[in-house]
């Protein structure tokens, strides 16, 4: 048996959507992208949606619409996918890193509380593997000192705390890359509340620019195609059902894994599951396990391996070598991914339960 990590899905509809798109001769930003925006946005319960080429300039527009520049800092978890940090420093300001939870690898917010500074302009918690960050801490920590609140909510499409999707609370970012929930190729969006946010999001996206050759600032092509949201249409159709989907597998994990800690879900949040992540236990060294398992044709990977303030372009960058993050550092070592997307039969879901539990 052979079971991929992630497995994406281009049904006959999004074809016939790309091919319609291609006859209608918009071949880069136009109708589609406006209409994938607000369903999108009306999706998640956001008044706007601004939708990008990929993920990571999402994170870019977000951090240039709130003017987050030289001199600030932003509050990140260093527990994540690179792109939460590159996007910080690539405005040049400065990540400034808090640990996470051990239970659900989200952001602590009493530990993001301990290192504001006076220079300390946002928080962007991750809602990580698709589980929501703590957003009313956040919130009401944001509130009391004065600060911006951003998500990124790349791994977390529909995604809630009771009835409140995420994307709802601070300036949120997500991606359509083609591994996460939902696709559009490479994709991404911006969801906010704000309508001068938005507008400045619009104008970042495309060359600083809201009436045709006037540049109000120094914006950037970040445009999604029409393409791409037309394929986004049509996976979002898709999207609630594969969520159930992922859910059920998730539950189904949680109820038969016996030798590995299976995730933790708090309780009114509704966790997407865009990764099914556990933990081998203290002492079980993880590489022999997820080496077993990968022989065994379980497409198990580790999400992430090295925290970002131990990537090698921070060594020179003054003091992340001396931070000190248990939590981030002890999830590190022990964490790895199942797979627990749609496409999973029952006969794959059995033999990933039979080889976890045989495996540590
Ligand atoms: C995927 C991802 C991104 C970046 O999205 P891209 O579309 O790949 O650019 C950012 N942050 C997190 C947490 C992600 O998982």
């Amino acid at each position: 048996m052979q079971i991929p990590i992630a497995k994406p899905f281009v049904g006959a509809e999004e074809k016939e959507a790309v091919v319609q798109v291609l006859t209608s001769g918009t071949l880069t930003s136009g109708p589609k992208v406006v209409e994938f925006e607000k369903a999108f946005a009306a999706q998640h319960g956001a008044k706007h949606g601004v939708a990008t080429s990929n993920g990571t300039t999402a994170l870019m527009a977000a951090m240039m619409a709130h003017g987050i520049g030289p001199g600030d800092e932003v509050i990140i978890p260093s527990f994540s996918f690179f792109a939460t940090a590159s996007c910080v420093l690539s405005v040049g300001a400065r990540p400034v890193f808090a640990d996470i939870y051990p239970d659900t690898f989200n952001m602590n917010p009493a530990a993001a509380e301990a290192v504001i500074t006076p220079r300390t302009k946002a928080i962007m918690p991750v809602h990580l593997y698709g589980q929501p960050a703590e957003m009313p801490a956040f919130e009401a920590l944001c509130q009391k000192h004065g600060l911006v609140l951003l998500e990124d909510s790349a791994q977390a499409h529909l995604a809630a705390i009771g009835e409140r999707h995420v994307g709802t609370w601070g300036t949120a970012s997500f991606s359509f890359y083609p591994t996460k929930n939902m696709t559009t190729t490479e994709g991404g969006m911006v969801l906010t509340n704000d309508d001068e946010i938005a507008r400045k999001l619009r104008m970042i996206r495309a060359q600083g620019m809201n009436t045709q050759y006037y540049h109000e600032v120094v914006g950037y092509n970040f445009r999604m195609t029409d393409m791409a949201a037309a394929i986004g249409l049509v996976q979002m159709g898709r999207l609630p059902q594969w969520t159930c989907d992922r859910v059920g597998n998730a539950t189904l994990f949680n109820s038969k894994l016996e030798s590995v800690r299976t995730p933790v879900n708090r309780d009114g949040y509704t966790h997407v599951y865009h990764q099914y992540t556990v933990r081998v236990p203290d002492g079980v060294d993880r590489e022999a396990v997820t080496k077993r398992l990968n022989e065994r044709g379980i497409g198990v990977r580790v999400y992430y391996p090295l925290p970002i303030h131990r990537q090698p372009v921070f060594q020179n960058m003054g003091g992340y070598d001396k931070l000190d993050l248990p939590e981030t550092e002890k999830a590190t070592a022990q964490v790895f991914s199942l797979p627990v997307h749609p496409a999973l039969t029952d006969e794959e879901k059995q033999y990933i339960i039979e080889e976890v539990n045989a495996s540590c």
